[in-house]
């Protein structure tokens, strides 16, 4: 089969592996679709040599089941949750894989990943995609769309509240969609036109120019429900850009006691003011990755709403042009730029 290698330095090759097996508690996935995401592009344009598959978004069928397999058959639909963690420590057994030190492996990093066509994965971390859900849904719901999803459930929106995501990359774009779905007012912000505009299609109410000198103005006359004009500020801030200058708008964006979750990674500039948090009487909270259950909440969600992400992907690519879909990702002119393996 074929997978792709970042080999650092914006390196990326597509070579012949084997096969993988499923070994014990592990199924092995025919890959449909695997998206490519902002922390792929971090190990992109470093310098490490990953030396096997990248990619953490793997969506597929089931085609093999190792021993001890009881819950998967050949054939089932499923998204992979991507940290994969022992099972019995006590992060584990909150769902908090991403948190755990007994065996914590990423999908594309510590293990094989999903820019290949066929990847092993553990059971557990197989999330059902039934139908209609799209391939392309399971790819997204394997990290941006839930990590979209478990920053403003941490900060519980909730419907006919506003909402103001900052950064509109795939992670963003997936808060615009999810936040609507939820009954929220969605104003988004960015830098670059093609991520505003394609915030626009995934149903944002306005967007904002972040370069213009009266962005924050924009966003509290938003914020401003008619006829309840004494509201002065959004309610829910969901910050992915970690972007310094995005950053600095956080607590003068909300109003009083609003809640922002912080889910971009950035640089280590201190931009908070713990006076402000306190003046705002605001809750902050850092959002990483998302509880293995609120997978299985999320796709319930996503019946539920009826939502797919499909307005966001705006590229994709076979197997043998990997290298070039993430170049596309890396230029940032984009949605969500998927991999299909067997296209
Ligand atoms: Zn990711
Ligand atoms: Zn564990």
């Amino acid at each position: 089969m074929k997978g792709a290698v970042m080999t650092g330095d914006r390196g990326c090759e597509v070579r012949e592996f084997p096969r993988p097996e499923a070994d014990r508690g592990e199924v092995v996935l025919r890959i449909e679709a695997t998206g490519i995401c902002g922390s792929d592009l971090h190990v992109y344009r470093g310098d490490r040599d990953m030396k096997q598959i990248g990619g953490h978004e793997p969506a597929g069928v089931v085609v093999e089941v190792g021993a001890g397999v009881r819950r998967l058959k050949p054939g089932d639909r499923v998204s992979v949750h991507h940290h994969h963690g022992c099972g019995v420590c006590e992060q584990c057994a909150r769902g908090e894989t991403v948190a755990c030190r007994v065996d914590h492996q990423v999908y594309g990093v510590g293990r094989p990943g999903s820019f290949a066509q066929y990847m092993s994965a553990g059971e557990a971390n197989c999330i059902p995609l039934p139908e209609p859900l799209s391939f392309a849904d399971g790819a997204c719901m394997a990290c941006v769309g839930t990590t979209a999803y478990a920053a403003l459930r941490r900060i519980d929106a909730r419907a006919q509240e506003t909402l103001a995501v900052f950064g509109l990359g795939p992670v963003g774009l997936s808060a615009v969609l999810v936040g609507k779905a939820m009954g929220l007012r969605v104003i988004g912000m960015d830098v670059i036109d093609e991520r505003m505009n394609l915030a626009l299609v995934c149903g944002a109410d306005e967007v904002v120019d972040g370069r213009d000198e009266d962005a924050l103005e924009q966003i509290i006359a938003f914020s401003r429900t008619p006829g309840a004009d004494w509201v002065e500020g959004v309610d829910c801030l969901v910050e992915t850009s970690g972007a310094t200058a995005a950053r600095e708008l956080m607590i003068p964006a909300i109003r009083r006691q609003g809640r922002i979750a912080i889910v971009g990674v950035g640089g280590e500039e201190a931009v908070i003011n713990p006076s402000q948090i306190h003046g705002k009487a605001c809750t902050i909270v850092g959002s990483v990755v998302f509880p293995l259950g609120w997978s299985w909440d999320f796709v319930r969600f996503l019946l539920e709403a009826g939502l797919s992400f499909e307005p966001m992907v705006t590229h994709r690519f076979g197997i043998d042009d990997a290298c070039q879909a993430l170049r596309v990702a890396d230029e940032g002119r984009c949605g969500k730029v998927l991999i299909e393996p067997h296209r």
